[in-house]
């Protein structure tokens, strides 16, 4: 049985993590703070000290780090993955990052006799601890399909889009649409609100028309219950668009509605929301009033 590296503990990292303890495999770990790791040890995971060491140890090595920045000093630093011995090996890169980085993974990579794969997710905290995110994976195919039973084990849809950065650049299409989604659902709440409805029977109304969609599924019922903890961090979902205007602005393209859902995100970052999840857009509304 191939054993796995992990890097990156942290809301995601640590279900995907327990779904691979689950299926007996031996999972080396690492992640920058190590008290966030002390359940999966205590769970059987094996703690190792740098991503080069988890990299030595490990037959494929899976990262789920915050940012493009993080995911460079992962595989870069001095105690980088790419400082071990990776001949043969997979690397697979779960981080939402930028295209250009995963390219130049995937390049240096070959240059070390292995594969690498980016695999961005979609489907949230609990699609991660229930073991049925979507991947969207960039690469070689050959990668892809060995490495495709065990992406399976936390995923229910997995597809291969193309070359190195293909799967990043689905994911930005994927967080496109979710900006839509988002404002769209903060909005309605509001003024549903405003115009005296009961909100629960909105909620369920609106879910089963052609306005149903997955932020409203997900992320409602935490705001009528005023949970607003992630989930998915407001710091990363600005993160995810400035990658996503980025990426259009090299394509001459204008995405003027992703600019404003980008604007009231920054808004929200301002008013000291970074740390909450992204359901608290809200707050730049029912907090004003
Ligand atoms: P998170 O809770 O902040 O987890 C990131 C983890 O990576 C933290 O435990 C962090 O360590 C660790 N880390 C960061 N830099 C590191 C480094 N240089 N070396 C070692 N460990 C490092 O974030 P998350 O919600 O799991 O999200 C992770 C990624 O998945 C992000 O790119 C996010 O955009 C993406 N994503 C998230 C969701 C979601 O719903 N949460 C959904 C899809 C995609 P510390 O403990 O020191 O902070």
């Amino acid at each position: 049985m191939k054993k796995i590296g992990f890097i990156g503990t942290g809301v995601m990292g640590k279900s995907i993590i327990g779904h691979l303890l689950d299926n007996n495999y031996t999972v080396n770990i690492y992640n920058r703070t190590k008290s966030k790791a002390e359940t999966l040890i205590s769970g059987g995971a094996i703690w190792r000290d740098s991503p080069s060491e988890v990299a030595e140890e490990s037959d494929v090595i899976i990262t789920m780090v915050g940012y493009p920045s993080d995911v460079e000093e992962v595989y870069y630093g001095e105690l980088g993955i790419f400082k071990a011995d990776i001949s043969d090996k997979v690397l697979i890169d779960l981080t939402t990052s930028t295209p250009s980085m995963a390219k130049k993974i995937s390049q240096t990579a070959s240059e070390h006799n292995a594969r690498a794969l980016d695999a961005p997710v979609s489907g949230g905290d609990l699609g991660a601890k229930n073991g049925t995110l979507t991947v969207m994976v960039g690469g070689e195919q050959e990668a892809y399909e060995s490495m495709k039973s065990l992406l399976e084990l936390f995923s229910s849809s997995l597809m291969l889009h193309g070359p190195a950065g293909s799967g990043q650049h689905t994911k930005m299409a994927n967080q496109i649409m979710v900006a839509g989604t988002m404002t769209g659902l903060v909005e309605m709440l509001v003024y549903a609100e405003k115009a005296g409805l009961n909100l629960e029977k909105v909620i369920k109304t609106v879910g089963g028309g052609a306005a149903g969609n997955w932020s409203l599924e997900n992320y409602a019922p935490r705001i009528l219950k005023k949970d607003y903890s992630p989930g998915f961090f407001v710091k990363h979902f600005i993160k995810d668009l400035n990658i996503a205007l980025e990426e259009s602005g090299k394509m001459q393209l204008n995405l003027p509605a992703t600019k404003l859902a980008k604007n009231l995100y920054d808004q929200l970052s301002q008013d000291g929301y970074d740390e909450s999840g992204t359901q608290s857009l809200i707050k730049l509304w029912w907090d004003a009033e």
